[in-house]
């Protein structure tokens, strides 16, 4: 199992570029482009990676973005990460990043995107991976700057495929953006959220019904909601989850709690992926080596997990039948 783990063709859905930055990059680039961080070293930066909660986790992600300041900072922090996707036979990715972050600090899509566009490419014309990018507004911000952020990137959508939702959910429900997704719906994005991560089974549907998307971003917290579980089955609604930042970011105490299994065995579309890999202790491949050393999971069972990633994908038909062709 744990070879067909590593060997079958995988795609992720759920990974923030900013969350794959290794500490090793980070202390290289703080130390190039002259940004004081508060650790001497390699150690002190791993000692910082026990959170306690999301906003704990939000607090040193932050500051580790603060290292990434040239294209070439970009494209390395892209090519790292899609290296590492071509060593796990992942074979296409979804990748959310954060405009804000990097605004807000005076670096703006001129730079930033030709860094990841370039590595997207590169790494497309050496292996075939195809990569998509999922523009994500920072919801403990306000609207406007969504909008804003929005209009910033109209140069930039030709290679932009979705708008995303992330950050510290708990008192930022989806409802206060349904201005912006219908502005990014309108542009041809296509529109995902994270919701019932921390919050409630409410902001899921919220997100539904508001913001129109087409994924959930974790969704563990349908377990509260039997009548939304039904509609999440009905409507084939992708749950994107990803186990080792559940259990790093204390959402649940131990794997054995995670509902993944469960939830696919009743037929939801549960997806694995690595949301911030970097910070949370596991690539893709890692999260699925820690669902089966838990729950021993079957080989049909983890068949069906990568078909759901496939489905849920923002690829065309004809790609996808060859992806499953490849798996069934
Ligand atoms: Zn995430």
């Amino acid at each position: 199992m744990k070879a067909l783990i590593e060997q079958l063709p995988k795609v992720e859905l759920h990974v923030h570029i900013e969350g794959t930055l290794a500490p090793e990059r980070m202390l290289m680039l703080a130390d190039q482009n002259e940004v004081r961080l508060p650790y001497e070293n390699l150690k002190a930066v791993q000692e910082a990676y026990n959170f306690d909660s999301l906003q704990s986790f939000l607090d040193l992600y932050y500051l580790g973005a603060s290292v990434l300041i040239t294209e070439l900072d970009f494209y390395h922090l892209m090519r790292d990460y899609l290296n590492d996707a071509i060593e796990q036979n992942i074979v296409h990715c979804e990748v959310m990043f954060d405009p804000q972050t990097h605004l807000a600090r005076g670096i703006g899509f001129d730079v930033f995107m030709p860094g990841f566009i370039r590595a997207m490419r590169e790494v497309y014309d050496e292996s075939g991976l195809t990569v998509q990018l999922i523009l994500c507004f920072l919801r403990d911000l306000p609207e406007a700057d969504a909008l804003k952020t929005l209009d910033l990137a109209l140069p930039y959508l030709s290679d932009v495929t979705g708008v995303g939702l992330d950050s510290a959910e708990v008192g930022h429900p989806p409802l206060k953006f349904e201005r912006a997704f219908l502005a990014a719906r309108k542009l041809g994005l296509r529109p995902v959220a994270h919701a019932g991560e921390e919050g409630s089974s409410d902001m899921i549907a919220q997100a539904l019904d508001v913001l129109r998307v087409e994924r959930i971003d974790h969704g563990v917290a349908c377990v509260e909601d039997e009548a939304l579980r039904r509609r999440l089955i009905d409507e084939r609604i992708p749950l994107t989850m990803c186990p080792l930042s559940n259990i790093k970011l204390c959402v649940f105490e131990q794997m054995a709690q995670h509902p993944i299994l469960d939830l696919l065995d009743q037929g939801l579309c549960v997806t694995v992926n690595s949301d911030d890999p970097a910070y949370f202790g596991g690539n893709l491949v890692q999260n699925f080596l820690a669902l089966y050393e838990t729950f021993d999971v079957s080989e049909r069972q983890l068949r069906q997990l990568v078909v759901n990633s496939v489905n849920g994908a923002f690829l065309a038909n004809e790609r996808k039948q060859a992806l499953l062709d490849q798996l069934l």
